[in-house]
């Protein structure tokens, strides 16, 4: 069955995010998607941007049941559901239980491969974005980890975790104090049609 998907581009500098309308009637079936296969990953730029926008989710993240916590990062676990899993962020009724720009980059960013839009040459330039804006956060968060390193802080140590994530914020606003060109040479906001064939269940491939 074919089927015209309409996919949007969102620029906001490091908290852009894609979606994608197929996601309200996801072909998987299952009500949960590719939310049923992670388990989301929060780091620096994260924890920077909840810090600004919304602190309570850093004590919601770290009073979740099954966390695995790292030096400059925080790991949800998906607990086992049905035949797969589910995020503990995801909701039956409402999907993801956090506002887009407040995920991490992966769950921003995913659009399952069954659309292969990076193919589209209509899309060319949103996928250049979405890849140097991906590669340009990891810096950041590396140059962040390494820092941290150097100065002994680390989330595992309960007593450092208000610390660590100050010094987050300030290194995140340091080291995006700057914005990269490519911010400003696209729009906010870009709608495109795609037309795909879909197939259902776990033949949608994740
Ligand atoms: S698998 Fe695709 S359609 Fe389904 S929720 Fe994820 S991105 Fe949306
Ligand atoms: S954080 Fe949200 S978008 Fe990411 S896997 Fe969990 S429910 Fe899905």
């Amino acid at each position: 069955m074919e089927k015209d998907i309409k996919i949007s581009f969102h620029n906001y500098g490091f908290r852009s995010f894609i979606t994608v309308n197929l996601c309200q009637e996801c072909p998987r079936q299952d009500n949960k998607g590719c939310c049923g296969l992670y388990s989301p990953v929060f780091y620096p730029t994260d924890f920077a941007y909840w810090l600004d926008k919304k602190p309570e989710l850093i004590n919601f993240i770290l009073n979740l049941p099954n966390i695995t916590i790292l030096n400059t990062s925080i790991t949800v676990n998906s607990p086992p559901d049905g035949e797969g899993y589910r995020c503990p962020m995801h909701s039956l009724e409402s999907g993801c239980l956090l506002a887009q720009k407040l995920r991490e980059s992966i769950c921003r960013y995913f659009v399952c491969p069954g659309l292969y839009w990076q193919d589209e040459l209509k899309l060319s330039r949103w996928k250049d974005f979405f890849e140097q804006i991906f590669e340009h956060e990891i810096t950041i968060n590396n140059t962040i980890a390494a820092k941290m390193q150097s100065e002994n802080l680390s989330l595992r140590v309960p007593e450092q975790r208000s610390a660590c994530f100050e010094f987050m914020k300030k290194m995140v606003l340091e080291l995006t104090a700057a914005m990269p060109e490519m911010f400003t040479t696209l729009p906010k906001h870009e709608e495109f049609w795609i037309r795909r064939e879909l197939a259902f269940g776990k033949q949608w491939l994740l």
